[in-house]
């Protein structure tokens, strides 16, 4: 079994060296110069040109991945069967993560994907880390939103903010050992994310941080905490900031553990912020620019969940394919009645529809294009997905989908949170209505009524 772990990771750790060295299918032809020199040039001159002008941006199939990315999905499929599988069933009866299971997820890369090689990171494009969510979720929805907040949500938001002291400090600790957590939600402040009552008083050369926050994933394992809290409230959100907290700074405490419907290893609690000193040089991004931070970060999160339920639907439809290909009634497979066949060709299309949304945000997103409505689009619809999917997996199990050894109970209680987190499905439909009535000139600035 040593032999074989170490044979994966081998197999991981040579694939991470190939897709270091490429962005998405369409901009690495074969033969081409593949270094890391010619890369970060490659990366900024794709971002540039992509804002100012779509003509330097070559579009492609979004589903049609490369040699390369097929490479890191086959080697983060076979290590999370290996190593995530056998734990998932006692995880979610205990309803925590298997400490091991932690230093596997930063020994494979997976906790630090999209961090530069510098920072000892993976150094991959936001479309692979989507790749490694997916199919992580596929195993096991609760590990995969670990992984995603740590990329997607901590990790880029430090990536994108932090000054350069802050990033040597914090990102090769969050590549080696360290758990991070995103902290914007409160009791009175969900889907509202932006009345948040969590203070930050100025005084001399620190913050005091006063408050507390609610449905924290991540934060019982958490060693570094990305928090917002409003530093002027007579200014509305203009006065968020968002800070960098350690785990033991005195005065911050993690309150209650959620026990839940589902992702139920994924740790969620409360935190409590009693008179915490805060080090001006923990404020990340300008003071008053929290609110940006978020909403930028969010909808990168938002494609990071958009990739756990479509991972979440292909790892119900993995268990429920070849059953349908083994259980007879009637003298004939079950998979070969019509009315089931349609049924599942119907799952099957949706599917790929939600997968072509995904890739086809976290492409743009990569090549430096706008993505508010293509993440809204990508989350809401994967999550509509995935519960449906699961929920039909279940019934054409019959009654092995209602118990808990078959293994299908469990993807469909965790696709509800596809419908929760990151903005609620009515949070997203909202973002695409205004960005509908912004493209057709509708909206309040553009439409004088
Ligand atoms: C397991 C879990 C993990 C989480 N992890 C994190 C995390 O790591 N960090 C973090 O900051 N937060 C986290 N959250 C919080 C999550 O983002 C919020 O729960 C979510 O944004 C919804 O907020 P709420 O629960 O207060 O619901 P509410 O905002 O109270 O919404 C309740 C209902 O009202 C609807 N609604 C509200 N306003 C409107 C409107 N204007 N129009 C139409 N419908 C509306 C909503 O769609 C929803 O159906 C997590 C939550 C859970 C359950």
């Amino acid at each position: 079994m040593e032999k074989f772990s170490s044979v994966l990771k081998t197999t991981f750790h040579l694939s991470y060296a190939v897709t270091r060295f490429l962005r998405s299918p369409f901009d690495t032809p074969k033969g081409s110069l593949r270094n890391s020199l010619w890369l970060d040039c490659h990366r900024k001159l794709v971002t540039t040109k992509a804002e100012s002008s779509n003509n330097s941006w070559q579009p492609g199939p979004c589903l049609s991945f490369s040699e390369d990315e097929r490479l890191l999905k086959d080697a983060v499929r076979k290590i999370s069967q290996t190593f995530i599988a056998p734990k998932v069933r006692s995880m979610d009866e205990k309803g925590e993560m298997d400490a091991e299971l932690f230093k596997e997820l930063f020994g494979n890369g997976w906790m630090g994907l999209e961090i530069p090689v510098e920072y000892d990171g993976s150094g991959l494009s936001f479309t692979q880390a989507c790749i490694v969510i997916e199919e992580i979720a596929q195993v096991d929805p609760s590990t995969a939103a670990a992984v995603d907040v740590q990329n997607t949500l901590v990790n880029n938001t430090l990536l994108k903010w932090a000054n350069s002291k802050q990033k040597e400090k914090y990102l090769p600790m969050l590549c080696k050992d360290t758990v991070g957590s995103f902290c914007l939600s409160e009791a009175s402040s969900g889907s509202d994310a932006f009345a948040l009552k969590c203070r930050a008083t100025e005084k001399d050369d620190h913050f005091v941080l006063e408050g507390s926050k609610l449905w924290i994933t991540n934060s019982m394992e958490a060693g570094l905490f990305v928090v917002f809290a409003n530093c002027a409230p007579e200014k509305g959100y203009k006065g968020i900031t968002a800070f960098i907290i350690q785990r033991d700074t005195p005065g911050f405490y993690i309150a209650k553990k959620e026990d839940k419907l589902g992702i139920r290893s994924s740790s969620t609690c409360e935190l409590q912020f009693q008179g915490v000193k805060v080090p001006k040089e923990n404020v990340l991004g300008p003071v008053g620019s929290g609110y940006k931070i978020a909403i930028e970060s969010l909808n990168e999160g938002r494609i990071g969940i958009a990739a756990q339920m479509t991972g979440l639907a292909q790892g119900a439809l993995n268990i429920i394919f070849p059953y349908l290909h083994e259980r007879k009634q009637f003298g004939k497979r079950i998979g070969d009645f019509q009315g089931v066949q349609f049924q599942y060709a119907e799952a099957f299309i949706e599917l790929e529809a939600a997968r072509a949304l995904l890739y086809n945000a976290a492409r743009m997103k990569d090549a430096g294009f706008d993505i508010k409505k293509e993440a809204a689009m990508a989350k809401y619809l994967s999550a509509q997905v995935a519960e449906r999917i699961a929920s039909r997996s279940i019934d054409w199990a019959g009654g092995m989908g209602f118990v808990k050894e078959f293994g299908l109970e469990k993807y469909y209680r965790d696709t509800k949170i596809g419908h929760i987190y990151e903005g609620t499905d009515n949070m997203q439909l909202q973002t695409i209505a205004k960005e509908m009535q912004k493209a057709y000139g509708f909206d309040r600035k553009s439409h004088h009524m």
